[in-house]
């Protein structure tokens, strides 16, 4: 057994001075209009919507809505660049221009990264070190595939599809606007990118360094809205193609609409991932693989392992462990480096959270939160972990998308394999145990699209990425990724 260690608490017993990075780093306009065709147009709708720091509530910018004409507009403006100038480009040629715009965002990494904290709640140290270096990769990535599609599919032809709709989520702000823009430019598509409503500002600056790498104007339109604008991006007539990421609803609503047309889909939904620790695992950094599955960008991560099975053996030790690590977490100013967890992104995704920990309750189960005081404004979750779940409890089935982690266990690997894949989503899941064979064994049976092995959310460009089930379907990431933006024949 264990020894029991007394755990120092970061609110009561010491404190690391604050080391914030400076908001002066970015350069935030206070009014966004749309790009379209390579230079910033006022909306048709005339409207304009705030846009918040969910850290302290205070208004950052104001973005531009878009209506039917204005996605109409964007389209039109994607489809003149691509019959005009994209497609017949040389691929060397596009991807010089791909090559350009990751090294610019690399140019601009920190004020990319101040402005996804700023506006997405995410601890500054997530978004210097994951979100913006990872983004960059992927257009390096790709502008690398650009000149050798034929080499990707030998022995075939390609062609690109036209004009790609791209809608995103909130969650990764940039690094999504890189998984969408970057593999469709490198297959010869032009795009129209529409970010989500509560973080559109990092895409609003990739358009800036798209304009000043002096892309073609229309090849990326990017333009701002709620859930209406990316509807009517979806039923526009002249898309060819629509990659969606976000909510398992909207990917339902969007196969709805798009079904007896041509159009072509990749949908990323939502997970349930489960973390699975067999008892030969090595103990401790199991611990912190779970702790950044589930803690990691507040939770908000389609493929966060919020699931927890232990195998029996270990389960006491394990929890207790876990509870004492959870326990020093740094619940607090996103921009300050030393945070841990950030702000939830929205007051809406705080609420569902929020009835999420209330239904663990209502179920039984037992709730553990460490003691931390949150600030008064902003929208906040302590890292909160259940025990005494049931594999039928609703925390264990839906998609809570916070910093709620809940936690079973399990005997033989038969038994963890059947629990594991019984929920409606199958993105990711993870395994940590000393023995090979295992490994081989789970991941061959898990039914997800990514297994990590004694790691956890672990992403690199060249890795494709995608569901099962629930989860969607096609492949983002690696030379997957470059399939759903071609016709190949
Ligand atoms: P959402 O699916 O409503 O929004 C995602 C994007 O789709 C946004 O850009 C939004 O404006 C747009 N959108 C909304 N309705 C649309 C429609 N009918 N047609 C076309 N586009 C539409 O997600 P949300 O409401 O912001 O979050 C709700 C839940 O979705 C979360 O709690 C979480 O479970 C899930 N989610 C998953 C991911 C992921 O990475 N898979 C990301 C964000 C949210
Ligand atoms: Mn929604």
């Amino acid at each position: 057994m264990a020894k029991k260690i007394k755990t120092l608490r970061f609110d009561t017993d010491w404190q690391y001075d604050p080391a914030p990075e400076s908001a002066s780093a970015a350069k935030i306009n206070a009014q966004y209009d749309l790009f379209i065709d390579g230079r910033w147009q006022k909306p048709q709708s005339g409207k304009y919507f705030e846009t918040i720091n969910p850290a302290n509530e205070k208004t950052l910018s104001r973005v531009a809505g878009s209506n039917e004409k204005d996605v109409d507009r964007a389209v039109r403006s994607a489809r003149q660049a691509y019959e005009k100038v994209w497609k017949k480009m040389a691929p060397a040629e596009r991807g010089k221009y791909i090559f350009r715009i990751a090294r610019m965002m690399q140019e601009k990494a920190r004020e990319l990264a101040v402005i996804e904290t700023l506006e997405g709640g995410k601890p500054i140290r997530e978004s210097r070190d994951f979100d913006v270096p990872t983004a960059a990769q992927h257009f390096f990535y790709y502008a690398g595939w650009a000149d050798k599609l034929d080499y990707a599919f030998p022995n075939k032809k390609v062609a690109p599809l036209g004009v790609a709709a791209q809608i995103i989520p909130w969650n990764f702000p940039l690094l999504m606007a890189a998984w969408k823009i970057a593999p469709a430019l490198a297959t010869g598509n032009t795009v129209v990118l529409k970010p989500a409503e509560t973080t559109s500002l990092t895409a609003l600056k990739l358009a800036e360094i798209i304009q000043e790498a002096d892309l073609p104007h229309g090849v990326v339109n990017i333009i701002t809205g709620a859930g209406k604008t990316g509807v009517a991006m979806v039923n526009h007539p002249d898309v060819n193609k629509i990659a969606f990421t976000g909510s398992t609803e909207v990917g339902k609503i969007i196969q709805h609409s798009i079904a007896g047309t041509n159009k072509r889909s990749t949908l990323e939904l939502g997970g349930k991932a489960a973390n699975i620790v067999f008892e030969d695992a090595a103990i401790d950094q199991a611990v912190e693989g779970v702790v950044n599955g589930v803690y990691f960008n507040q939770g908000h991560v389609c493929c966060a392992g919020s699931r927890l099975y232990l195998q029996e053996s270990i389960a006491k030790e394990f929890i207790q462990k876990l509870k004492d690590r959870v326990a020093t977490l740094i619940v607090g100013d996103p921009m300050d480096k030393n945070t841990d967890i950030g702000a939830i992104n929205s007051k809406n995704q705080l609420d569902t959270i929020l009835k999420y920990i209330q239904i663990g309750k209502k179920e039984g189960s037992a709730i553990y939160q460490p003691a931390c005081s949150l600030p008064k404004k902003g929208f906040w979750c302590p890292p909160t972990l259940f025990t005494d779940v049931a594999q039928s409890n609703r925390i264990v089935q839906e998609e809570i998308f916070g910093p709620v982690l809940a936690i079973l266990t399990f005997r033989t690997d038969n038994e963890v394999i059947e629990k594991a894949n019984n929920t409606p989503y199958g993105l990711s899941a993870g395994v940590w145990t000393d023995k090979g064979s295992r490994i081989f064994n789970m991941t061959r049976r898990l039914r997800a699209g990514v297994v990590w092995a004694n790691t956890f959310n672990k992403f690199d460009a060249a890795s494709p990425f995608g569901g099962y089930k629930e989860s969607g379907f096609g492949r983002e990431g690696g030379l997957h990724g470059l399939t759903p933006y071609l016709e190949i024949i």
